[in-house]
């Protein structure tokens, strides 16, 4: 249960995928935000509109993939580091996974790490392609992670070292 272990169930994972015919389609975000809090930096960052206008500051973020380029910045602008962005087309076997990165050691793109679920568990071996300074300037970081296509909604980050 998300409240007790911080874990999303299998279901509400599956309830905010997009498609398959949008996921062809090249990078989209895919908001992971499943506890009602008084929260929306996603909605105000998204210049596209992609994100819904909240009716209540504690609505559940509603995203119209459609309108979504997956440009990420409500990746960098999220505080609860729930949203990401998925790339399947990235190659035949590897997807593209941006993830937000705030703690003070980072990473060097071209490093091979281990690829780490929901739960902490390591389930594949990960290249960083890319750190990318926040665009939100706040000192954070976004990394770009290609992982096998197959894990590209498992793998949702990588230990500190
Ligand atoms: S990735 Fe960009 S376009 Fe898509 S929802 Fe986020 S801010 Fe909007
Ligand atoms: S900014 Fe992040 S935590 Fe806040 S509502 Fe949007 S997705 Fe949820």
């Amino acid at each position: 249960m998300l409240s007790k272990t911080g874990v999303p169930t299998r279901e509400q994972v599956e309830s905010v995928k997009p498609d398959r015919e949008r996921l062809a389609r090249g990078p989209v975000a895919v908001i992971e935000c499943f506890q009602q809090i008084p929260c929306d930096p996603c909605y105000t960052a998204c210049s596209r509109g992609a994100i819904q206008p909240f009716a209540d500051i504690n609505d559940l973020p509603r995203i119209d993939f459609g309108k979504c380029n997956g440009c990420g910045l409500c990746v960098a602008y999220c505080p609860g580091l729930a949203v990401f962005v998925v790339d399947e087309t990235y190659s035949e076997t590897e997807a593209l996974v941006r993830i937000p990165w705030e703690f003070l050691n980072r990473p060097e793109a071209g490093q091979k790490a281990p690829g780490l679920n929901r739960e902490g568990k390591e389930v594949a071996l990960v290249t960083v392609k890319r750190v990318q300074p926040s665009p939100s300037k706040n000192g954070a970081y976004i990394l770009w992670l290609a992982v096998p296509k197959e894990l590209a909604f498992e793998v949702r980050s990588i230990p500190v070292k």
